[in-house]
């Protein structure tokens, strides 16, 4: 067989001979933006030829600070497609890290919504590689740029002869085509690098109908940010088998989300669990008609009750996926069996809510100390991981000693794995509470707790004990006009756990912290409350 090239410039040149008639749409601050993918491929072609005439190589790192919208998109596909690395920057982290990584990385050129010029300023005279910054916008002026020299992105567009852009169809398939960093907990970020065969077959991964089933019908909404794991690969999926595709834009709320769900006709949409619990309360105040078909869930634990809204109040099909930064990120994906379809409904339930099955192409491990122990539902252990689209290294850094070994990564998640290959996520490593020598779940305690209908959002995490080690802390917060005392929160948990997995306290905050991502900050709980059990 032809070994020809699984790279970007396939899924590009096909996506713009097939689909060139389908549609991109944006929401701006003054309404939508909307053009057809021909156009957005002229685009493409002209931001290419721009970024050479900068001077910028096969090989350079290109980052972007931006949210998700039709700009974004371009620099998407620009950059690898003239074999340059797209490195996207979390815009939420902090000055200190955004510097970290921009360094990094290297970047020569950076492109950044034209918002975070003031976060520009605080970074000025620290990006040493930092040649050209290209502000995002529809009518930027680069004189306002504390950092030079700067140039406004429309302008560079459109003086840019599309004829210029010159890709290389047989562009090797084992070259960066971009990078990401994990959001930090302890230290600094570390980066990933991407392939154009990882991107490719994680792309074509989407399509199966084991996984998303993407294809050319649907209308898809990637609520996750494009600095969040390539918006979990959705932007690339998309444009190759021609969906329509809606952006968020600048820091939509969930009103803004469900309008757009509901007047451009979103049948995807992908976000993280504090996301869908938004658009759930929108949804329960206003009962809007939505012709989502899949309500897309992952980075943290989807709670069941969160799963059973979607479908029996408002009929969207929910579906819980698991990813990290390392597995580009798509690792395994809930969906019921076929064989399962007729148990008993909460059993559907449970099986949905795991984190699902292995996505095919991908290899599995279950290691505790050293050994692989049983996939019985039961053992626990870490989760190991190999395959075409997972990382096996960090970029330029030490820690891949940590979390490689023997061609595996090791994912820092405890898990159980059932006979069916159902992987249940107990928790993070770290998050695990570690009480006398036992392991209490976190996780499974939050989503017992938001499974309470007065329950809006909750976080349990260990803190020190002077005789258990660590015992569980629980924080809520209650829904808008719901009540809840902390002894019938307790009474709750205690039909389904045993006495010990119980919170030693409860208590109740207006808000739970969020990373930048979105998921629940447990580290600011545990830092914050950590000597509320000691005397
Ligand atoms: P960060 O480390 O910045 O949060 P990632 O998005 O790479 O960035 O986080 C990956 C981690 O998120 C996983 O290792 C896992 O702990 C958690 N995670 C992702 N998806 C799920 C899920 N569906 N259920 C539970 N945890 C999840």
């Amino acid at each position: 067989m032809m070994s020809t090239p699984l790279n970007l410039f396939n899924m590009f040149d096909y996506s713009q001979h097939m689909y060139g008639d389908k549609w991109i749409v944006t929401r701006t601050p003054t309404g939508v933006h909307r053009y057809q993918y021909r156009d957005f491929g002229q685009r493409v072609r002209q931001l290419s030829a721009a970024l050479r005439s900068l001077g910028v190589q096969p090989g350079d790192r290109v980052g972007t600070l931006a949210w998700n919208d039709f700009r974004h998109l371009e620099v998407y596909f620009a950059v690898p497609l003239m074999g340059a690395v797209l490195h996207t920057i979390n815009l939420r982290l902090s000055p200190d890290h955004i510097r970290y990584i921009i360094n990094h990385a290297e970047d020569r050129v950076l492109i950044v919504d034209e918002g975070l010029l003031p976060l520009m300023d605080t970074l000025k005279d620290q990006l040493p590689t930092v040649e050209h910054l290209i502000i995002l916008g529809p009518d930027p002026d680069p004189g306002q740029s504390p950092i030079k020299p700067a140039h406004s992105y429309e302008a560079l567009v459109n003086g840019a002869d599309p004829s210029m852009a010159a890709y290389d169809p047989d562009w090797p398939e084992d070259q960066p085509l971009g990078m990401c960093y994990t959001s930090a907990t302890t230290g600094n970020p570390k980066g990933v690098v991407y392939s154009h065969r990882g991107i490719f077959l994680h792309s074509m991964a989407m399509g199966l109908a084991n996984t998303a089933a993407l294809s050319e019908s649907d209308t898809v909404m990637p609520i996750v940010p494009m600095f969040h794991v390539n918006a979990w690969g959705l932007p690339f999926a998309a444009i190759w088998f021609g969906a329509n595709i809606v952006m968020p834009g600048l820091a939509p709320t969930p009103r803004d989300l469900v309008h757009l769900m509901a007047t451009e006709g979103v049948t995807v949409s992908a976000g993280v669990p504090t996301v869908w619990l938004g658009v759930a309360k929108v949804l329960e105040e206003n009962p809007t008609p939505l012709s989502l078909r899949m309500a897309l869930c992952g980075g943290s634990a989807a709670p069941p009750a969160l799963i059973q809204t979607f479908e029996e109040t408002f009929g969207v099909p929910f579906v819980h996926a698991y990813g990290m930064t390392e597995t580009s990120p798509l690792a395994t994906f809930s969906r019921l069996k076929s064989t399962l379809a007729d148990r008993p409904a909460a059993e559907r339930l449970a099986v949905r809510a795991t984190q699902g099955l292995l996505v095919p192409g991908l290899f599995m491990r279950l290691v505790r100390d050293g050994q692989d122990i049983p996939w019985d539902g039961e053992s626990m252990g870490e989760l190991w991981l190999r395959g075409p689209w997972i990382a096996d290294e960090y970029y330029h850094d030490d820690r891949t000693r940590e979390s490689f070994e023997g061609g595996w990564l090791k994912t820092g998640d405890v898990a159980t794995i059932n006979p069916e290959g159902y992987v249940h996520l107990v928790d993070r490593t770290k998050d695990l509470v570690k009480s006398g020598g036992e392991w209490i779940s976190s996780v499974d305690v939050e989503n017992a707790l938001m499974a309470h209908p007065a329950i809006f959002e909750a976080a349990v995490v260990g803190v020190p004990h002077p005789k258990w080690d660590e015992r569980p802390l629980a924080f809520v917060v209650l829904k808008d006009r719901r009540t809840a005392t902390k002894e019938e929160l307790l009474e709750h948990l205690a039909k389904i756990f045993p006495k010990w997995w119980l919170p030693d306290d409860i208590l109740f905050l207006p808000e739970i912290p969020k990373t930048s991502v979105g998921k629940f900050m447990k580290r600011t709980l545990r830092d914050q409350y950590r000597d509320y059990l000691t005397p």
